[in-house]
């Protein structure tokens, strides 16, 4: 008898003729997840299940960060002798309080008992050994999950686990990091969906500091908990805002500088192979998330833009952070490069012409050239910029 993880994945399954691809990348980013931590993974019967790990409890949790795993159990594996499953059907339910059911599933058909009989037979040990228990098998607190396959599997706790597509399988994307709410969240609602996701920070130094730009860092590394770490480009953007600031008019600020940002993201994005743009807009929360404003910033770009918290709200997306573990971070109060040189009174519908106009008296393209020449990279599985 041993301890094992249970894995399943949810919608992975419905992928048809590329189920093997999107099953294997899966596999592969679990192996990647527990192997540091002495796990050992393994496919039968489309399950996939971890052993091995000297703290099942830790692997657990890492495995339920990966994304394409829907839920993770804690379960035995043990020998496919009654007695034995009954006795040990009993020991873990001792403690449970409330109403229980047994879930049996017989894939090996040479086993004596069918799924019924099993249920049966172990219900009624589970009942003896157990008083506080009774059945409900409509609505019940417990599942008691019994497998005969290749071996017994029992398990009774289900851990829910991120959900979403294999990272990996959904190609690669930009997303253009602050160190606010928002933008942590929209790059995870992209990971999710098995985006390999590099992040740019754009940092205005004096202007912010070292610490905002370590908040980013510690953000990135939450973030890269859920694949293989992440890498961040870190772009130089003092000279670009002091520019804007100084030979353009002030209502238009924001969104040339966010134009500026959309350039740059691009230019790095394709370097590194990257097909879209992330960013955490939501639509009417500032004035540079109008409808006008974002077909201002969307203007200068070829890639595809992803916002995906567009339509939700405030709340909605604060509840995301949490969950995911990014929100403590980011509600640290450090500066962040849009709060410095915001404008008074920004304008919510920008004309594109007054935006081209003011770009004119800008040498641009020598200011992103300058920007780009002056990125650096950290990755977070390493300690220092380079
Ligand atoms: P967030 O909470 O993500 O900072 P926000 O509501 O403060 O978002 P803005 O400051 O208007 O919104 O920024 C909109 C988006 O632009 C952000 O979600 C992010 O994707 C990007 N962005 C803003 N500032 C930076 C920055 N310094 N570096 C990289 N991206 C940025
Ligand atoms: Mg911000």
């Amino acid at each position: 008898m041993r301890d094992v993880l249970l894995v399943r994945f949810g919608e992975v399954h419905l992928k048809g003729l590329n189920r093997p691809y999107f099953l294997r990348k899966l596999v592969d980013n679990i192996k990647r997840a527990v192997e540091p931590m002495g796990g050992h993974v393994w496919m039968s019967d489309s399950r996939i299940y971890v052993r091995d790990c000297p703290d099942m409890e830790a692997c657990a949790r890492r495995v339920s960060r990966v994304f394409g795993v829907h839920s993770v159990s804690p379960a035995v594996e043990m020998e496919k002798d009654l007695q034995a499953i009954c006795q040990q059907c009993a020991a873990m339910t001792k403690d449970l309080k409330g109403t229980f059911k047994v879930l049996a599933r017989r894939s090996d058909k040479s086993f004596p008992l069918d799924s019924m009989a099993l249920q049966r037979e172990i219900g009624g040990k589970v009942l003896e050994g157990n008083p506080n228990l009774t059945v409900d098998v409509h609505n019940p607190q417990y599942k008691l999950n019994v497998e005969i396959r290749d071996n017994c599997y029992l398990c009774v706790r289900e851990m829910e686990a991120v959900g979403g597509m294999p990272m990996g399988t959904g190609g690669k994307a930009m997303l253009l990091l602050s160190g606010g709410i928002d933008s942590p969240v929209a790059g995870f609602q992209l990971m999710k969906r098995g985006v390999q996701v590099q992040a740019v920070h754009f940092f205005s130094f004096p202007y912010t500091s070292q610490r905002a730009k370590e908040k980013v860092f510690q953000l990135a590394r939450i973030l890269g908990e859920y694949g293989n770490g992440m890498l961040v480009h870190v772009v130089p953007f003092t000279q670009i805002q002091m520019e804007i600031h100084e030979k353009c008019p002030d209502e238009l600020g924001t969104v040339l500088m966010r134009r500026y940002m959309m350039r740059i993201a691009e230019a790095v994005a394709r370097r590194y192979g990257c097909q879209a743009l992330i960013t955490g807009e939501s639509l009417g929360q500032v004035a540079s998330q109008t409808m006008e404003a974002l077909a201002a910033t969307d203007q200068v770009v070829d890639m595809p833009v992803f916002r995906p918290l567009i339509g939700l709200d405030k709340l909605e997306i604060t509840g995301i952070a949490t969950k995911i573990g990014t929100y403590e971070t980011s509600i640290l109060p450090y500066e962040d490069c849009c709060t410095v040189f915001t404008p008074r009174h920004p304008a919510t519908k920008p004309k594109l012409d007054a935006l081209a106009a003011a770009e004119q008296k800008l040498n641009g393209d020598e200011l992103v050239r300058q920007a780009l020449e002056g990125v650096t990279q950290y990755r977070t599985w390493e300690e220092e910029e380079t």
